[in-house]
């Protein structure tokens, strides 16, 4: 692992994509076959293939404990040293000293192929003592490390936090570079088998024509663009774009092998278990397929609001009596795969129509119904589609270009989604934390409140994201200088700082202090002008919630 740890730093210190490529494939040209599948899937931060459902099961805190006792360095050290970098890696690797073994009992030098050999042994640790035996595998890993280097890119191996600055798709364009192979083909195999390692190795040998659609290893996401609901919709430019509702519900990637059903989540969980009834509804389909689609709680022909779903899926149980009230629907948009063809270069419009020949709908299984959205189409329509989708109980509209292709794991200009705010409010921050990766410098989690007719302060909710890295920079020494104690794990600071936070749904809540909390809270901007006393109200929130209520009909 030393050449891959080497090959790995000067990756990361290097600033251009063609020169990480061209150092990543001439490392994969000098490798052997196990070698080289093992070091192509280490170089996208995983320790396994996509497809494999494998996983270390080693959480942070015991990589940390078990280096700690190989390498001997103190609690207060590590934590300083991750302050610094921000992942445990990097952190870890200056703390390394050589090893005083001596040399008789030196352990064999890693090599990515004794690498996996070690990961497979510690993900099929099982039984009672199956923690312990995973650390003892991690223990002589890190022991059998040449030094700091290779100890720390080991140890973001296994916490799959690589971070040098190398997305997959540079990995995939090493491959390509490496074996001479068109990188459309390489990205296409990537996708089909879900395992990089297995493309690298067949590209070298030429087989790749041999790799087959791995039905059960979830595809990367397709994801879409936000744009605003307004007077003029100028991203559609000339194109031609179907349009379809935006269900609110999770989405879901299911495979379907004969009577083998996978539903995969967005975060690529296999999530089959907790939708039973659509599992089933799904077997036995005559056509194999992979199909995109999202699963919303249904009744009378409409989808309920999304809380009713997040009911359900916070049941352990899910018996007879929760499937009958909360029924639910998996709405298909898309089809990946059919059969042995994968069709994700194929333009959306022929997707829809495999889909449409391919699926038999049935009580829990639809297809999305689309409209063809016609060129020139005025503002005014596109807004009454809109309120036309919102009146069907949904969150909004997608519009689809008819001839996009699929592109996992993508937010593009191909889709683009229409939804509008339910509302905004003016909150001051009450408590703040640090972050986390290239926000572990600064305090970047905000806890916020909204006062009561008492004026008390009471929290409603937590943001991380909306302001500008300069922005958070700026405001971390004030926060520090006007800190009031703790609140948890947060720092409590003086309740000064007015923000606007825009959200799509408030919900009733135990979570925080308002009896309410928000869904997607992004912050809009810092209110400067607004003193604290002047934040929304308690009131206000009520408000908001009865008229959100009223809206879906639920009141
Ligand atoms: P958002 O979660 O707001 O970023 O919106 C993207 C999500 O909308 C996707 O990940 C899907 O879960 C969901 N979605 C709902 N309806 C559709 C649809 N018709 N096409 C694509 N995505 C949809």
């Amino acid at each position: 692992m030393r050449r891959f740890a080497e090959v790995a730093d000067a990756v990361a210190a290097q600033s251009g994509k063609l020169e990480k490529v061209a150092s990543i494939a001439a490392y994969l040209r000098t490798l052997d076959d196990a070698d080289l599948s093992s070091a192509a899937r280490f170089f996208t931060g995983n320790a396994f293939a996509a497809r494999d459902q494998r996983s270390l099961k080693l959480g942070a805190r015991t990589v940390a404990a078990v280096a700690q006792r190989v390498w001997g360095f103190s609690r207060d050290a590590l934590s300083a040293s991750y302050r610094e970098t921000g992942d445990l890696g990097a952190a870890i690797g200056p703390l390394v000293t050589p090893s005083n073994d001596l040399a008789l009992f030196a352990p064999d030098p890693l090599s990515p192929s004794s690498l996996a050999l070690a990961f497979a042994a510690i993900a099929e640790a099982t039984g009672k003592h199956a923690g312990k035996r995973r650390e003892a595998i991690l223990e002589r890993v890190l022991r059998a490390c040449g030094g700091p280097l290779e100890a720390k890119y080991v140890v973001k191996i296994v916490t799959g936090d690589l971070r040098i600055g190398l997305r997959d798709g540079l990995v995939h364009e090493a491959i390509a570079a490496a074996f001479d192979a068109p990188i459309q083909v390489i990205r296409r195999a990537v996708m089909a088998t879900g395992d990089v390692g297995a493309v690298a190795s067949a590209a070298r040998d030429r087989t790749l024509d041999h790799l087959h659609v791995a039905y059960g290893t979830p595809i990367g996401m397709m994801l879409a663009s936000p744009i605003p609901y307004g007077e003029r919709y100028t991203e559609l430019g000339a194109s031609d774009w179907i349009v379809e509702d935006k269900y609110d519900g999770i989405r879901a990637q299911a495979h379907l092998d004969g009577e083998r059903v996978r539903i995969f989540s967005r975060t690529f969980n296999d999530v089959t278990q907790s939708y039973p009834e659509i599992a089933r509804a799904l077997g036995g389909a005559r056509t194999r397929m992979i199909l995109d689609g999202e699963i919303v709680a249904w009744r009378d022909g409409r989808a309920l609001p999304f809380r009713t779903l997040q009911a359900r899926l916070q049941r352990k149980e899910i018996d007879a009596s929760l499937l009958a009230d909360v029924p639910l629907r998996y709405v298909v948009f898309d089809a990946l795969a059919i059969d042995e063809e994968f069709l994700i270069d194929e333009a959306l419009l022929d997707r829809r129509a495999r889909l449409i020949d391919a699926l038999v709908p049935n009580e829990h299984v639809t297809l999305a119904p689309f409209q063809r959205l016609e060129a020139g189409t005025s503002p005014g329509d596109v807004n009454a589609r809109f309120e036309a989708a919102r009146a069907r109980g949904n969150e909004g509209l997608m519009l689809k270009r008819t001839d996009a292709p699929y592109a996992p794991g993508r937010r593009g200009k191909w889709w683009l989604k229409l939804k509008r705010e339910l509302s905004t409010l003016d909150v001051v921050v009450v408590a703040v934390e640090w972050g986390h990766g290239k926000r572990a410098k600064v305090l970047s989690d905000y806890t916020f409140a909204v006062r009561d007719e008492a004026g008390t302060r009471r929290t409603i909710g937590k943001a991380y994201s909306g302001l500008t890295d300069a922005e958070i920079a700026a405001l971390t020494p004030w926060f520090l200088a006007h800190q009031t104690g703790r609140r948890g794990r947060a720092l409590a600071v003086e309740p000064t700082v007015v923000i606007e936070v825009a959200f799509d749904i408030v919900q009733r809540s135990e979570l925080h202090e308002s009896g309410y909390a928000l869904r997607f809270p992004r912050i809009v901007r810092i209110r400067d002008d607004k003193p604290s006393s002047e934040i929304d109200t308690l009131a206000r929130v009520d408000e908001i919630y009865a008229e959100m209520l009223a809206r879906e009909g639920a009141s």
